[in-house]
């Protein structure tokens, strides 16, 4: 969470920045600011609230003029979204931006007091700005280096020290952070898409490496000094993928993206008809050995695993075991080196997911990731990783995230059957060719625009929700209810099916709509009795099923129908018209889609 930004270089550096800060608005947007060298002089420009309200603000007032500065989005951790707590923090020697939790903050701060340093805000960022300039020595880098020694918790920093106009610093640990190398200039960012309209060319900083920055040089060095020779990656994400292209929210684009973005992830991971993961690192005999697999995740990354579990478990027949990640790692699992334990999580940089990781690894069990963005944490520190190739996912809802990590779960599910004997190599190829023809399916499914739209105008007025569902379908409704609350505020639960006569049906009236998935064929007979139950209470009724399911007019009040597939594939289906539901209601309730409020991407905070 929260986004940061530097450049230095010949253009008008305030413009850079607010380009680069719209790129990562998904990481917060609780406040906005900038620091720039405006004739030797640090200038700050902050304010409460959207960028865009930093950017009015600079217009009544005024911009910072010069060629090198800093930037930043927030997402609040320590102290309320407001001008006084919005970064950069500093005084006239020293400014920063940060991205992370300082922990020992408030040791630092009575410190400091100590020492007769006063503090403005309720930052925990604060602290460190004033450190900086406390051990302030004349030589940044080693000023730095003191710093980071006397700091615990995570951190991504942009620097600027008074006396180096024209020099950006920076440093990080546990928290995202990027040098993007161009042409006579440079830049800082907390993800890609914030430099791609400048240069694809970036170079990945290591736990505490500091990188000084100048026009036409970048160097890293140790905390010593010690001069450290980095790789110069190219990100094989262009700009478009970054920008709107005519839809009129991220969301939107992204979810009709999916189809690509699955074909995308999968094509490289079948050969000959069969999955074929050994390309990552994922060799046979590794899967034939494993004892248990856990899955482990956040949010929507999570919901994905909970599709794999049962979907590894019915067709690989392996015990899975599916935990939220910030409970994993203090539940003291059981896991050991016999197990498999695989991290979702589309940043790669998701703090819950990487100390659950840092477990496992403790642990001495095998880990896989599967992450989005190339040379995240998470990516580069577990054993083995399986890349989704999305491209860059903006919105805060994620939706085409979900759907490529579903298809990973589905490969590794195919792949774990067949060589534990578990299906023949002929069942293996037809679910495999079923997984290849999901993309041309999901292009139908788009087009059940309108048909969720009308549904979402049946929603819009209803303060609470209920989404059931039997087996995948419940996994699956998890998902759905999710996306719903987040994004359109409404309150919604996703509950199985089978479980509400045992107490949530008591809120069921007819001021609860109730949202059905059936698409498993066997569980169908249950599922349309559980949603006569509720029905005869009063709920109206929106059931997602397959196309060949005939049943009695009345049994529900609207229908969404998905192309029939092999069962155990639905769920890939039916995440688009959830979507589609999700994004309507919140867009005809007038939320902001892709910034829901209190929300941000990528949660680089415990
Ligand atoms: N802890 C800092 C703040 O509250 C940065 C927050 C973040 O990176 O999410 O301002």
């Amino acid at each position: 969470m929260c986004g940061i930004v530097g450049y230095v270089g010949e253009r008008e550096c305030a413009d850079v920045l607010v380009d680069g800060l719209k790129k990562l608005e998904y990481r917060g947007y609780d406040s906005a600011g900038i620091a720039v060298f405006e004739n030797g002089k640090i200038v700050v420009e902050k304010s409460k609230g959207k960028l865009q309200d930093l950017v009015d603000k600079m217009a009544k007032e005024k911009k910072p003029e010069g060629h090198c500065g800093i930037g930043h989005t927030r997402w609040a951790t320590h102290g309320e979204p407001s001008d006084i707590n919005s970064h950069p923090h500093g005084n006239k020697r020293v400014s920063i931006v940060h991205n992370g939790i300082i922990e020992n903050y408030k040791e630092i701060k009575d410190f400091l007091l100590d020492q007769g340093y006063g503090f403005e805000s309720e930052t925990d960022t604060e602290t460190v700005a004033k450190l900086l300039d406390y051990y302030y020595n004349g030589n940044p880098i080693e000023t730095i280096g003191k710093v980071i020694d006397k700091v615990n918790g995570s951190y991504a920093l942009g620097i600027l020290f008074r006396d180096f106009p024209g020099v950006l610093y920076a440093v990080r640990k546990d928290s995202p952070l990027i040098i993007g190398v161009g042409e006579n200039e440079n830049f800082i960012a907390s993800d890609v898409p914030a430099i791609l309209k400048y240069t694809n060319k970036y170079i990945l900083l290591e736990k505490n490496e500091i990188a000084t920055i100048k026009e036409d040089s970048v160097l890293i060095t140790n905390e010593e000094g010690k001069v450290i020779e980095k790789e110069i990656n190219e990100a094989d994400w262009t700009m478009d993928a970054a920008e709107k292209g005519g839809y009129e929210h991220f969301m939107l684009k992204e979810i009709n993206e999916q189809p690509n973005a699955i074909k995308t992830t999968i094509t490289p991971r079948i050969q000959d008809g069969m999955p074929y993961l050994e390309e990552s690192g994922l060799t046979k005999e590794m899967l034939k050995s494993f004892r248990r697999i856990y899955i482990v995740a956040c949010g929507t990354a999570m919901h994905a695993g909970l599709v794999g579990k049962y979907v590894i478990e019915k067709l690989a027949r392996v015990e899975v075991t599916v935990d939220i990640a910030s409970e994993f790692r203090y539940r003291n699992p059981l896991i050991t080196k016999d197990d498999l334990v695989i991290l979702i999580s589309q940043s790669g940089e998701t703090a819950d997911t990487y100390a659950a990781l840092k477990l496992a690894k403790e642990r001495g069990a095998t880990t896989a990731s599967v992450v989005n963005v190339k040379g995240s944490t998470i990516a580069r520190e577990s054993d083995i990783v399986i890349y989704t190739h999305a491209g860059p996912e903006i919105s805060v809802a994620s939706t085409k995230a979900y759907s490529v990590q579903l298809s990973i779960m589905y490969l590794l599910a195919f792949e774990l059957a067949y060589v534990k004997g578990e299906i023949s190599e002929e069942r293996c190829r037809k679910l495999t060719q079923a997984l290849v023809e999901i993309p041309e399916k999901l292009e139908e499914v788009l087009k059940l625009k309108e048909r969720c739209q009308f549904i979402a105008s049946r929603l819009i007025n209803s303060e609470s929700l209920l989404y059931i569902g039997r087996g995948l379908d419940y996994a699956l409704s998890m998902e759905g209810s999710l996306k719903l609350k987040e994004i359109s505020y409404i309150h919604s639960e996703s509950y199985a099916a089978g479980e509400l006569k045992h107490g949530t049906i008591s809120l069921v009236t007819e001021d609860m709509p109730v949202i059905a998935v059936a698409t498993q064929s066997d569980l169908l007979e249950k599922t349309v009795s559980n949603i006569k139950e509720v029905k005869s209470r009063g709920a109206k009724v929106t059931m997602i099923c397959t196309e060949d399911v005939d049943i009695e007019k009345d049994i529900a009040n609207h229908l969404v129908k998905i192309p029939k597939i092999y069962d155990e594939l639905t769920p890939l289906l039916v995440a688009i018209p959830m979507q589609y539901i999700a994004y309507y209601t919140a867009v005809l309730k007038g939320c902001d889609v892709d910034q829901p409020r209190n929300l941000a991407k990528s949660v680089t905070v415990e």
